[in-house]
């Protein structure tokens, strides 16, 4: 990976951490030493990661976040051009599997802080009130341990948080409505509606979507040119680097970038003690802690589980269950484009600003269970030269005729429910990484279900991109969004946390983030990460001294502590539909 070029707090002048053009940390970091006792390591500081790390501290909790990634300097390190941004993904080797093996990369995982939420292109709708319980209303997959009504505070909290734009009433799962106001519409946002309408389809216009419809604090609004997927170097796209992490340190939490976690340590009476960490260098260290929260996402958190393996737990930390890894899940991501006699040019908005959730319940005159949405996309042009070639089979002259036409292409991605199942997971493989840990093995496979929803979703998204007027219509099968391989259940034979994302198996070791979810619905993931880290952290604060000391397992929901929201964020925006 190419180093940032300056690193946390190292600027030129001592001035400010620049996390914007106007937004800047200025204060210095506070640092633990290693041989202090924290209260909380987290692992990773991604999109729970941020969440968690923010609430802990402003409550009042000594909390560090070990990070593998760099703390990103944006004005220094960040360019607003599609080749200079792969520093942003997490590129380490992994293995590839299964009958129908995921593309890895820049496909799913952030590395830095602020994690996938630096890139995501930050959709935020919410998950629907069904998605809680496919098991009992469609036979399908499992019920959450959780309801929606109990994720639905924290879904209003983050939505001010980040903050997310979108219109006033919509319509689908529990209706609600946005704080903040709507996006105005770019080229393929409006081949949506277009497309939509001659459908009798409702469409949702400019959200939901985290990004700034007008300046909120220290942060400006969307300028539109298209980068959100390279960062967003303006700060008006929602990343926990933006978000959350300048109050966390502002409430005295550390962030110990370039630091690979490499296994949790087990220390006496089943209660882990520590987590044993690399530098840049591959120097080896220990930091202590009172507890630890694992929140390095779908893929890694299972691998740093298997390479946590130790007496008692042979076949994995906390994997008493063998469910570690598995259940990983992927949504259905087939990108459909068209091209239009005249220009879209959808590189001028954000990718995320139009969409429909209309067939997102399952619809018993389908030969499949539950559904899929239809939402903008608008690829760059190296990302949509590579569609070229997988689509059209583009090469050569050919290809340079397809690039020369890019500003009339559209293009829409379905995203679609694909159920959790135990053969799709992650496992180690016999390769190392640079610091010799085993790397992530990751099989899948689509199942019957899958595969007719799958079809279902592409005849519908590319009937919507006909009747928006395109004169030739291309699809190619992509996946979106990874989640799972942690997941959190009541029972401990069938999962590895419990609701509040405490292991099973070890009173003091939590897990926080995209793996713990059972399933996925189709809507994007993010939001629902961060409104159940928000919870965790407040069942966290609840629970106080006990999460150190005891091994009682208080399983009464938390208050709502809207006071350890980021300052200015709670309260603020117009009234709103919840
Ligand atoms: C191109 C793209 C577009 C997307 N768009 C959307 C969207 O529009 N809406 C949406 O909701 N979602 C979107 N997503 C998905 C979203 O980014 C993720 O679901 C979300 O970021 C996951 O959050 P997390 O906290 O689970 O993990 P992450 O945000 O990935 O955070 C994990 C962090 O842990 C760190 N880490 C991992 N292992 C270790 C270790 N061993 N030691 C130290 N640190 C470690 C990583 O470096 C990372 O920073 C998109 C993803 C991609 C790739
Ligand atoms: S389009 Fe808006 S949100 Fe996206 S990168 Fe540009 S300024 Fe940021």
């Amino acid at each position: 990976m190419k180093k940032p070029i300056l690193g946390a707090f190292q600027n030129r002048n001592g001035s400010g951490h620049m996390l914007g053009p106007l937004q800047k940390i200025h204060l210095p970091m506070r640092r633990f030493s290693e041989s202090e006792e924290v209260d909380y390591v987290i692992v990773g500081c991604g999109a729970a990661g941020g969440v968690l790390l923010q609430r802990l501290a402003r409550s009042g909790f000594r909390v560090l976040a070990l990070e593998a990634g760099p703390f990103w300097d944006t004005e220094h390190d960040w360019v607003s051009d599609e080749s200079g941004s792969h520093q942003l993904y997490w590129e380490d080797s992994r293995v590839t599997g299964g009958k129908n093996p995921l593309a890895l990369g820049a496909n799913n995982c952030g590395r830095g802080v602020g994690g996938g939420s630096v890139h995501w292109a930050a959709f935020t709708p919410r998950f629907h009130p069904s998605d809680f319980e496919i098991y009992t209303r469609d036979g399908v997959g499992v019920d959450w341990p959780i309801s929606y009504e109990i994720l639905r505070p924290y879904y209003e909290q983050l939505e001010l948080e980040m903050p997310v734009a979108g219109p006033a009433y919509y319509p689908w799962g529990h209706p609600h409505g946005y704080a903040y106001g709507p996006h105005p519409m770019g080229g393929v946002g409006n081949a949506l509606i277009k497309g939509c309408s001659a459908l009798n389809i409702p469409v949702s216009i400019g959200g939901p979507v985290a990004i700034l419809s007008g300046s909120h604090g220290d942060r400006p609004h969307c300028i539109y040119r298209g980068f959100c997927l390279q960062g967003c170097k303006v700060g008006a796209k929602a990343s926990t680097l933006v978000t959350h992490v300048p109050d966390a340190l502002e409430s005295g939490a550390e962030i110990r970038d370039l630091s690979m976690a490499s296994r949790i340590e087990l220390g006496k009476n089943g209660r882990v003690a520590g987590v044993h960490y690399f530098d840049e260098n591959c120097a080896p260290h220990y930091q202590r802690a009172k507890a630890v929260i694992i929140a390095g996402y779908s893929i890694e958190t299972p691998r740093l589980l298997l390479n946590s393996a130790c007496p008692g737990f042979e076949n994995g930390l906390a994997n008493s269950s063998g469910t570690v890894g598995r259940y990983l899940m992927a949504q259905a991501g087939t990108v459909v484009l068209g091209r239009f006699d005249q220009p879209v040019r959808m590189y001028k908005a954000p990718p995320a600003h139009a969409l429909t959730e209309e067939f997102y319940e399952t619809n018993p005159k389908n030969d499949f269970a539950r559904g899929f949405a239809i939402q903008t996309v608008a690829p760059l042009p190296i990302a949509f030269g590579k569609q070229m070639v997988a689509a059209k089979k583009a090469w050569g002259w050919g290809l340079r005729r397809e690039m020369m036409d890019y500003n009339y292409w559209a293009t829409f991605g379905l995203l679609g429910e694909i159920l959790p199942w135990a053969d799709n997971r992650v496992t180690l493989a016999g390769e190392t990484d640079r610091f010799g840990l085993p790397v992530a093995h990751v099989t899948f496979n689509l199942h019957d279900n899958d595969k007719k929803l799958i079809e279902g979703a592409k005849e519908k998204t590319m009937e919507v991109m006909h009747a928006a007027g395109a004169a030739e219509v291309i699809q190619e099968a992509r996946y979106a969004h990874l989640v799972g391989a942690a997941r959190m259940g009541s029972d401990p034979a069938s999962s590895v946390v419990d609701k509040f994302g405490r292991t099973h198996d070890i009173p003091n070791l939590f897990v926080c983030d995209g793996s713990i979810l059972p399933t996925q619905g189709s809507a994007n993931p993010g939001l629902t990460i961060q409104a159940l880290a928000a919870r965790t952290a407040d069942y966290l604060i609840s629970q106080g001294e006990a999460v150190f000391t005891s091994d009682r397992r208080d399983m009464s929901e938390p208050p709502l502590r809207v006071k350890l929201a980021p300052p200015g964020t709670y309260g603020a925006g117009a009234p709103r539909l919840k």
